[in-house]
């Protein structure tokens, strides 16, 4: 049928077609049918989290070339089903934006400068630090001479893009270790 037949009058169209109410393929434009997503071209898909908040929807990733291009809600996630909030949806440039940090960066005490660090030598500064504070602040007993064995040295702070496993983890890890004070942003 030539595409200036009064058949294909959109009306037309839509009264003789599956979709009477016009909310379908009858109403897309030649141009609307032939386009594709993105995620056409993609060579892989992955499913992942969004790393947002914790709520922790459900995303699928996906990859060209080993790069991300694409991120969008994954429909067989249970409580997501597919959806994703503004923020998770923009996923994908947090993942490409071009001044994302990729390297841990270091600032000396009163220096100017930052420098780069390799993940264990960052990881065993962390670490040292965390065991000089915890010593430093230790407490066997209180003011009134009870035993309290704890640190207060030490505080720990969550933030609300945490999940439950990590916060069971980070919370057995604070109070293994001695800390007390310890709190969750998602709590105020
Ligand atoms: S930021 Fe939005 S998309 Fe991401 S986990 Fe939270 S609610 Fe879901």
């Amino acid at each position: 049928m030539s595409r200036i037949s009064p058949l294909n009058w959109p009306v037309l169209r839509q009264l003789r077609g599956a979709d009477p109410f016009a909310r379908g393929e009858h109403t897309e434009s030649t141009r609307t049918q032939e386009m594709e997503g993105r995620i056409a071209e993609a060579d892989r898909v992955v499913k992942s989290v969004c790393p947002y908040c914790a709520v922790g929807c459900g995303q699928r990733v996906y990859v060209k070339d080993e790069k991300v291009i694409q991120i969008e809600g994954d429909p067989d996630s249970p409580h997501s089903r597919g959806r994703l909030c503004p923020k998770g949806a923009a996923s994908e440039q947090l993942v490409n934006a071009p001044n994302r940090l990729t390297d841990i960066l270091y600032r000396a005490p009163k220096s100017k400068e930052w420098v780069k660090l390799d993940r264990e030598t960052a990881l065993e500064m962390v670490v040292d630090r965390f065991m000089e504070a915890r010593a430093n602040g230790w407490q066997d007993v209180d003011e009134k001479g009870r035993p309290v064995r704890r640190t207060m040295g030490i505080a720990g702070l969550g933030g609300a893009a945490m999940d439950n496993e990590e916060n069971y983890l980070i919370k057995k890890l604070w109070t293994a270790s001695g800390a007390v004070q310890i709190e969750n942003q998602a709590r105020i």
